[in-house]
């Protein structure tokens, strides 16, 4: 039994699959849109930032950035 975090490249939706053995394609459906487009989410923290409008030069010496 293993838990696989799922997100679908068509809607976004992100799920968690629940799969005896290891994960076969027609295991990764999203059940949000039906999509099979979808793909294995292995950072948890990847949709939230670095993608706001850019052009801020504070990339470097961060101040308490958790
Ligand atoms: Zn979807």
């Amino acid at each position: 039994m293993a838990t696989y975090d799922l997100v679908c490249l068509e809607c976004g939706h992100v799920f968690e699959l629940f799969v005896q053995g290891f994960l076969k394609n027609e295991d990764r459906q999203c059940p949000s849109c039906g999509s099979f487009k979808t793909r294995q989410k292995f950072s948890p923290f990847l949709t939230n930032a670095t993608s706001s409008s850019g052009d801020s030069p504070s990339a470097s010496s961060g101040s308490g950035y958790s």
